[in-house]
């Protein structure tokens, strides 16, 4: 039953994947950068390739320096004391360290809250472990707003209270949120914190994106929040914080409730985690403060988010100027294509967007990915107003699609 349907479906990722598209496309699909990572964090990979113990297995919570550099960059922004025994665990990547927390607490049947549209692996996870995604709309901007931001996606904290029945184990939190680029503010974190408390819910902040959050706008991390520690995990990624995100080194922090379990099942599914990149994202973490990386790399990101958006406004396209992350949904639904256009089985049988994208990745050479694979079958329609595009890309790329775009008028 639960290898039905969507769950093994073919990914967006591999229909759009560079395999598939001629040569000369340029890849604004799936979320990796065209750069290398900061020379100091992958001399520091080399390092430890040419080490002894960093190439053997390391302990399954992960290699304590870098259980060590998390606690030292973390701890102040979750105002503790982080314990690296328990407190810590170093995944093989976010999504692993998602998995095995679905693992460690999913019973046949529970559900688990996320909100729509939601990172589109959350939904196999969720159903390989037994459980059953429920959702609660991002409600997009309204359509009489001229120039929408991520902000205008809005959740009404009512739906999400009446989404949860006696079965709801949990709810998934995503700030900065992937495909939107909404950055969660204090009042709606509250909001569903004090759901949580209200119906005793886990709750699973995937923060990946925490490094890139715009002007002024502030990351608050739900696990903060009065009451939330003893109720969260919080999961973070050296493969977006360093450019390097075949790296597959994450982490998930939370209290020993959370974290132990999580363990279990992280060592029987992984065992561990790759050991010399978990050196490498150490260095990483342990120098970035003092090198000002990450308000360089935010300042790099603003840049390139602008061409990007320059190029929409260039066309009068609307999108949704995105508050934090690398992505930014444009509203394709002017786009046209002709119907009859020899487009894959794969594509036909998805939303318009699937199409859209396709046509828009063949026809003008940059490719996006189509936002219906965000939603779930029943909602899809919502999604197929959009297409996503990544901006973890360096300059001259972006300039350059955003010339290539313009034939999109
Ligand atoms: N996080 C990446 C993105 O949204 C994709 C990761 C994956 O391939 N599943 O582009």
């Amino acid at each position: 039953r639960l290898k039905e349907g969507r769950a093994l479906a073919q990914d967006v990722w591999s229909i759009f994947n560079a395999a598939n598209l001629p040569a000369d496309c340029l890849n604004l699909g799936q979320g990796y950068m065209n750069f290398a990572p900061p020379s100091w964090v992958t001399e520091a990979a080399g390092e430890a390739l040419r080490s002894v113990a960093p190439n053997h297995y390391s302990h399954p919570r992960g290699r304590i320096r870098l259980r060590n550099a998390i606690k030292a960059f973390y701890g102040p922004q979750f105002q503790r004391e982080l314990d690296v025994e328990s407190e810590i665990l170093v995944t093989s990547g976010a999504n692993e360290g998602q998995y095995s927390v679905f693992t460690a607490f999913l019973e046949q049947g529970d559900e688990v809250i996320m909100f729509e549209p939601f990172f589109d692996q959350y939904l196999p996870s969720v159903t390989f472990n037994g459980g059953k995604p429920v959702y609660v709309p991002l409600h997009p901007p309204s359509a009489d707003k001229v120039k929408p931001s991520s902000d205008d996606w809005t959740i009404d904290i009512a739906e999400l209270r009446r989404a949860v029945t006696p079965r709801t184990k949990m709810i998934i939190v995503n700030t900065p949120h992937n495909p939107v680029g909404k950055v969660f503010t204090r009042k709606e974190l509250e909001d569903i914190a004090a759901v949580a408390e209200e119906y005793n819910l886990l709750v699973m902040s995937d923060e990946v994106y925490d490094c890139l959050v715009y002007e002024g706008k502030e990351h608050i991390r739900i696990a903060t929040l009065p009451g939330m520690w003893d109720r969260t995990v919080t999961v973070g990624s050296a493969g977006k914080a360093f450019a390097a995100t075949g790296w597959r080194v994450g982490w998930l922090i939370g209290p020993p409730s959370i974290i132990q379990p999580t363990l279990a099942a992280t060592t029987r599914i992984v065992f561990c985690t790759n050991s010399p990149l978990q050196e490498a994202a150490a260095a990483g973490l342990e120098q970035a403060q003092e090198r000002q990386f990450f308000e360089i790399q935010r300042a790099e990101y603003t840049e390139r988010r602008k061409v990007l958006t320059d190029a929409f406004d260039k066309l009068g396209m609307k999108y949704s100027n995105p508050e934090g992350t690398y992505f930014v949904l444009l509203d394709i639904s002017s786009v046209k294509f002709p119907e009859d256009y020899p487009f894959p089985q794969s594509v036909l049988g998805r939303g318009r967007d699937f199409r859209a994208c396709w046509f828009i990745a063949l026809e003008i050479g940059v490719s996006t990915i189509p936002v219906s694979e965000f939603y779930c079958e029943e909602h899809a329609n919502i999604g197929e107003a959009y297409a996503r595009f990544s901006f973890c890309k360096d300059v001259d790329t972006l300039k350059e699609a955003a010339e290539r775009l313009q034939s999109l008028k």
